[in-house]
């Protein structure tokens, strides 16, 4: 609508952000970049720090290691060496008692701000060595105009906000908390004894002090927990919470594991003999397995589906990518070659005549077990008697799909399996509706594979290693964080690298594999590379899953900073899969200490559960999981780790309201269903 300004007083919660003076069309944008498109959304955003401005301290007082607001003058800024925006920006500055340097890395945008003259306030951690004091990346504003006082939020900023800009908003938004409604059921606000969301909104953002910010968290934590916990509990109960399931004769498990050219190791074997009783009992199975990349899982798996099978079932077996899907389709007909089964592969890249006959063979029951991507689950998909449904990297999954496969049998068991295994604590927030198998022992004979870390002077050393493998006969993965080179961003793309590699090794086989070629391009590549044709593999990610070859012993990750550390973890599994000793060779120039913190744990442990443990410790609960593509609520404050007290009240909240009010239809509740869904769930996610 084109609507004039709002006159100040006609501003409501609900406003637009550019309703408020001084936010134009360009400082909208970039709120919108954080999410934020009316005053109510700032509410959200929640401080990541504070700037304490009762710690006032002048140059001279300052002492090593506190944290202090100090107001200081610019005498001068230059950037320091390096290149594009990884420039560290140095910017002296002067009060009446002393000298301090401030240092922003990647500064090279922020040098316009800083020019001589202009007096700041500077609030971040000090560090005085060798007589110097140094600040490194604080929070600053201009110090001429305000005379703030208090406990102030520092907000996350995007190109283009200041602090000041994200203060006057947030600021304008609690200046209207009396049109907020209690947004959760009465019964849960008396039985954990909250404060209201207006008081929690007031004391985050701008404290009033130690107890108001206590109460404060607490009540926003336990809401996103008690959200979190609703949500999941409404999407199990209509999967179908101890529902019936079949009851399978698993007698001829037997017959399977014995025909494997292997013996199971014992997790595998414990891992099975829990699913079997799943599959014997007649409630659905609902089960996880996690075992570590190459523990493997998916000789368990296809145990499972020859039980189905001899039982008279079709099985569905689900991976999250093309090439994935058709490793498994390899894998299988090799697994079940013996025994005559109907296997056959299902991907949305299929010509659609073999397509429809695949399709036409689950209909009508002729095919036995279904391999494939989420094309398993289109609408157009039937099957004639799907009894068993299995996942694999069951975490790139959203709930829904998970749901909507299994929704296409009667009553199938379902089991869904990871190779990123997840911290307990986590496990039983998010998949408190699934039992858990660990496969915690890898089969006999492997070699560790060698990890290291390189910084920039040593990538000759690295790739030299990797020339000698393939000399001698091996294969090499060298995966870069892009698919092609882009001016704001100083990494390695694919695409560069694999020309940098090949002027490097001219006469070697080098192949370049990306998301974004065509399959039959990828389908090639990849056949090129499983044949020994091609002898070095420049990708992105796409690799990261599943992929074996197991003369493959090289596994070179260039900018490592970019990547996360269950990535890494997945990326160096796809070595040290045969008899041959691999390397992963990590390579980063980042001196961030979280991208020199990952390298080192990946070169001191190859355990998956430690890993994840350590993943969850450095990017927190929230983007462990990346809780939006589930369509679940975010978590933004709470950590069910740290807050397992607020976590166990939410949790038995929860289950007392659904205990009186499984579908949340009464009034007193029907308030919050209506938010949750609003709020969280997309419908083509996870309809409530
Ligand atoms: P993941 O758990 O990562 O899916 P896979 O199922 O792909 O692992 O197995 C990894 C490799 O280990 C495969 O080549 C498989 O044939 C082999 N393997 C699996 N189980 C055993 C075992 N008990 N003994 C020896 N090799 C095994
Ligand atoms: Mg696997």
């Amino acid at each position: 609508m084109a609507q004039k300004k709002n006159s100040r007083n006609s501003i409501g919660l609900y406003s637009p952000v550019t309703d408020v003076k001084g936010v134009g069309p360009k400082k909208a944008e970039a709120f919108l970049r954080l999410g934020i498109e009316n005053l109510s959304d700032v509410l959200e955003l929640y401080p990541r720090e504070y700037e304490d401005l009762r710690n006032r301290k002048r140059i001279f007082e300052l002492t090593d290691g506190e944290k202090a607001v100090v107001t200081a003058r610019v005498l001068n800024a230059s950037l320091g060496r390096g290149f594009g925006r990884k420039r560290t920006l140095h910017v002296l500055t002067e009060d009446d008692t002393g000298r301090m340097e401030v240092l922003f890395f990647n500064g090279t945008y922020l040098l316009p701000q800083f020019k001589a003259g202009n007096l700041f306030r500077f609030y971040g951690k000090v560090k005085i060595e060798y007589g110097r004091t140094t600040m490194f990346h604080p929070s600053y504003s201009h110090a001429d105009a305000d005379a703030e006082d208090g406990i102030l939020p520092v907000y996350p900023l995007t190109r283009g906000l200041t602090q000041k800009d994200v203060r006057l908003l947030s600021a304008a938004a609690l200046e209207h908390l009396d049109e907020l409604k209690e947004t959760l059921p009465e019964a849960a606000v008396v039985s954990a004894r909250l404060c209201g969301r207006d008081y929690a909104y007031r004391n985050i953002h701008y404290p009033e002090g130690d107890d108001g910010f206590r109460a404060a968290r607490y009540r926003l934590v336990y809401e996103e927990l008690f959200c979190l916990d609703a949500a999941l509990a409404l999407s199990r109960t209509r999967g179908g919470r101890g529902r019936k399931g079949r009851s399978f004769d698993i007698s001829s498990s037997k017959e399977f594991t014995d025909s494997l050219p292997y013996k199971l190791t014992g997790a595998q074997s414990r891992a099975l003999s829990e699913i079997l009783s799943d599959m014997k009992s007649d409630k659905a199975m609902n089960r996880l397995v996690q075992g570590d990349v190459g523990s493997g899982k998916t000789a368990v798996a296809c145990a499972a589906m020859f039980v189905a099978l001899k039982n008279g079932c079709q099985s569905a077996f689900m991976a999250p990518t093309d090439i994935l899907a058709r490793q498994h389709f390899e894998t299988l007909k090799k697994l079940f070659r013996g025994f005559g089964t109907h296997i056959e592969l299902l991907t949305s890249s299929m010509p659609s005549a073999e397509k429809r006959r695949v399709l036409k063979g689950l209909a009508d029951g002729s095919v036995d077990i279904a391999v494939g991507t989420h094309a398993l689950i289109s609408d157009n998909v039937v099957y004639k008697d799907l009894g068993l449904v299995i996942t694999d990297e069951q975490h790139r999954f959203g709930v829904s799909q998970r749901e909507s496969l299994s929704a296409k049998g009667t009553d199938p068991d379902v089991l869904v399996m990871t190779a990123t295994p997840i911290p307990r604590t986590l496990a039983v927030v998010l998949y408190a509706d699934l039992d858990i198998s660990i496969i915690d022992e890898l089969p006999p004979g492997r070699v560790p594979i060698e990890t290291t870390r390189y910084d920039a002077s040593g990538r000759n050393k690295a790739y030299a290693l990797l020339e000698n493998e393939v000399r001698s006969g091996r294969q090499a993965y060298v995966v870069a964080p892009f698919i092609e080179d882009s001016e704001a961003l100083d990494a390695y793309s694919a695409e560069g690298l694999f020309e940098e590699v090949k002027s490097r090794f001219p006469d070697l086989k080098c192949g370049l594999l990306h998301g974004r070629m065509t399959q039959q391009e990828k389908d090639a590549v990849m056949e090129a590379f499983y044949s020994g044709q091609l002898q070095i593999l420049v990708s992105t990610v796409v690799i990261e899953v599943g992929i074996d070859v197991p003369n493959a012993t090289v596994m070179l990750i260039e900018n490592s900073e970019r990547f996360g550390l269950a990535q890494m973890h997945q990326l160096r599994g796809r070595v040290g899969r045969g008899e041959h000793k691999s390397y992963c060779l990590i390579i980063t120039d980042s001196e961030s200490e979280t991208a020199v913190e990952r390298a080192e744990i990946m070169c001191s442990t190859s355990d998956g559960f430690v890993i994840a443990n350590k993943d969850l410790e450095i990017r927190g609960p929230g983007e462990f999981f990346g809780y939006r593509q589930h369509g679940l609520p975010q978590l933004r404050l709470a950590d069910p780790v740290k807050h397992g007290a607020v976590a166990a009240q939410a949790l038995k909240d929860v289950k007392e309201m659904l205990s009186e009010d499984p579908s949340l239809s009464l009034p007193q509740n029907a308030f919050f269903a209506q938010n949750l869904r609003n709020k969280y769930m997309q419908s083509d996610r996870l309809t409530l």
